[in-house]
């Protein structure tokens, strides 16, 4: 009974699914029966590292203020040559891969919640409005909370950029698709699959993380998350989406497959007080994670932009700064940008 099930529930996820099992003991093992995902690893326990007692950590939310938006630049999205992140705000960036333009979890809303008028709010407007961009030709999401995946700006970006293509985790397409975005123009991928867009080579990488959207339990883990790892021509990016330290064992992985990569974006907000590390990781975690994967260079994200828990805004650059100090590492091998600035990338 339970394999008939399972046998139907896969039938109607085989439209958008690339690996076929045919038994329940082939799944990988980050696969639930019931079609959820789960992590793999072993939790370990909340860290407080650089950060302070959690006595200490306020009470309330992040008081969020405007941070300053930067321009200067732009010539960089016109060389074709060159490569560039610019930052948009929170894990938004626009990488323009010489004429390529890249999108990663797009939110150029208000708030990151499913209704306009609660949840969090943005403190400084982002850094480029999508329409001052030039042309998106993919964008990477990396699972679907509300602050990573939001349908307001997936659908502004596809209204603009006709044929962009949305690469995304296995269960994600279905709720593109439901938005209306074209089947044709999804990829979903499982973790360690790779898919090629352009002449870009893109993979999914795991990440100790979690999904849910909407108030239903049931739907959490029913989608999956991770990371993207970008190459061409033997340049790589690592984009890590949204993710805890856990015991380290996947980043180590992605190390030993990628090694070395040329930037890679890491988050280093929403980590005080300690229990948000079962989800997030501190900027300590984050300096570590860019020793382990052999980063040439790593730019700082998931910061400065919603008021989501209770750091204070300039906790993570703060202690960013100290993590590098005590971790030995030079200061500008990993660092933040503001809002709006364009930096250049190395080939
Ligand atoms: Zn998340």
């Amino acid at each position: 009974m339970r394999l008939t099930l399972f046998f139907s529930l896969f039938l109607l996820c085989a439209c958008v699914s690339q690996t076929v099992y045919l038994n329940e003991k082939d799944l990988p093992l980050h696969h639930l029966p019931n079609g959820h995902f789960r992590n793999t690893d072993t939790l370990t326990p909340p860290v407080r590292d650089t950060m302070e007692a959690d006595s200490l950590v306020p009470k309330f939310r992040t008081r969020m203020y405007e941070l300053p938006i930067v321009r200067g630049n732009e010539n960089l999205w016109e060389d074709s040559n060159a490569i560039s992140a610019t930052w948009i705000g929170h894990s938004t960036f626009y990488i323009r891969w010489k004429n390529f333009g890249i999108l990663t979890d797009p939110i150029f809303s208000e708030r990151a919640s499913p209704v306009t008028f609660a949840g969090p709010k943005r403190g400084t407007k982002p850094g480029r409005s999508l329409d001052s961009l030039p042309q998106v030709d993919l964008v990477i999401i990396s699972h679907d909370h509300y602050d990573h995946l939001d349908k307001a700006s997936v659908l502004q970006i596809f209204k603009k950029n006709k044929a962009v293509v949305f690469a995304v985790p296995l269960k994600v397409a279905e709720i593109l698709i439901r938005w209306g975005i074209p089947k044709k123009q999804i990829i979903e991928l499982d973790w360690w699959e790779s898919a090629k867009v352009g002449n870009l080579n893109l993979t999914f990488v795991p990440a100790h993380h979690t999904s849910r959207r909407g108030l239903l339990k049931s739907s959490k883990n029913s989608t999956l998350w991770g990371g993207w790892v970008i190459e061409k021509s033997g340049f790589k990016i690592w984009f890590a989406g949204d993710i805890a330290f856990g015991d380290g064992s996947y980043y180590k992985e992605i190390g030993k497959r990628f090694s070395p990569i040329d930037v890679s974006f890491l988050p280093i907000g929403s980590y005080k007080p300690s229990r948000y590390t079962r989800q997030h990781i501190s900027p300590r975690q984050a300096v570590q994670l860019h020793l382990m994967v052999g980063s040439k260079k790593s730019i700082a994200m998931h910061w400065g932009t919603f008021g989501m828990v209770y750091e204070r805004l300039e906790d993570p650059k703060k202690d960013l700064k100290k993590a590098k100090t005590e971790l030995k590492i030079p200061e500008s091998d990993f660092f933040t940008l503001f809002h709006g600035e364009i930096c250049p990338l190395f080939e």
